[in-house]
């Protein structure tokens, strides 16, 4: 009995050494001093013991609880001081910072550059304050263009206004530069629009552009394709169909199957889509664009587009 007492100090201590925290150590002094533990069983058992025995465990008990109460405090008074030892260690690294994230329009911005940056395009950029050369004259809207009509231009004087579309960077580009010349133009737009779920005042345009000898409307197809596909994802169905922008001709509008409803027709697409968005305008540069800007219309041909 004894020897199993001095087995019992030996564990006992151990495990309340051990204890890291104060789970470990509340689990260490239930198991070791509790109501249940062994030591607690003992000495319930001393008045069953010979009176020679009794004398002799019961010693040994009683002293073995008061070493483990002693060890108990010991171990908390360790957990209780170690935070503030903690503290004073200078040497510990500075507590860290939430750190936000990147907006979301920066990171689709982020997406698409390495896309085009990947297929050769470089990044342009242009003032939002344009005037009106820019913004519609050399983008073959000259005064009195009924296109003019279709943006509710925020004019700031007669002649000087808030770009409608990125359109305007294009002409910044080839009045400076000598083709070939393949960019994309991020930037925000702004018209006259009343609020609402799918209209502002203020929208992020994506402008791209391609002039050099021999550009067909295939390599538009090819490279939109290809942006689509990277963008949306590889299973992305496009279809290109006829539409009207004064600066290109032929113009095109092009859509890509709903990714919300697989094309069966959701609030986001509409009702009278058919399952598709449209997603851009596209089209090839017109001649009287490559005229504004001092380019031969009959050497150099190029393609545009818009989301
Ligand atoms: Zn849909």
């Amino acid at each position: 009995m004894i020897e199993r007492l001095d087995a019992l100090e030996a564990e006992a201590a151990r495990a309340l050494e051990a204890a890291r925290d104060e789970s470990a150590l509340e689990e260490a002094r239930v198991r070791h001093l509790g109501r249940k533990s062994e030591l607690t069983q003992i000495l319930r058992g001393l008045k069953d013991l010979s009176a020679a025995e009794r004398a002799s465990v019961g010693a040994r008990a009683n002293r073995l609880r008061e070493t483990l109460e002693r060890f108990y405090e010991e171990a908390r008074g360790r957990l209780e001081a170690a935070p503030a030892a903690l503290a004073r260690d200078v040497t510990l690294p500075g507590r860290c910072v939430p750190r936000g994230h990147e907006h979301l329009i920066s990171q689709v911005l982020g997406e698409i550059h390495t896309i085009f940056l990947g297929m050769g395009f470089a990044l342009a950029e242009g003032p939002d304050v344009e005037d009106d050369r820019h913004n519609f004259g050399a983008l073959n809207m000259p005064e009195g263009h009924p296109a003019r009509a279709t943006t509710d231009t925020f004019y700031l004087r007669p002649d000087v206004l808030l770009r409608t579309h990125t359109s305007s960077v294009q002409i910044r580009v080839m009045e400076s530069h000598k083709p070939p010349v393949r960019i994309i133009c991020p930037g925000r737009a702004y018209r006259n629009e009343a609020v609402d779920a799918t209209h502002h005042f203020e929208f992020h345009q994506l402008e791209g552009l391609y002039v050099d000898e021999d550009v067909s409307l295939a390599d538009l197809k090819g490279t939109l394709d290809r942006f689509l596909k990277e963008f949306f994802g590889p299973e992305t169905e496009l279809r290109f169909s006829p539409s009207y922008f004064p600066f290109v001709e032929p113009g095109a509008q092009v859509e890509i199957r709903c990714f919300f409803c697989g094309g069966k027709g959701c609030s986001v697409c509409g009702p009278l889509s058919g399952g598709w968005l449209e997603v851009l305008g596209a089209g090839m540069v017109h001649p009287n664009v490559f005229r504004a800007v001092g380019y031969d219309p009959e050497r150099w041909t190029g393609f545009a587009f818009a989301a």
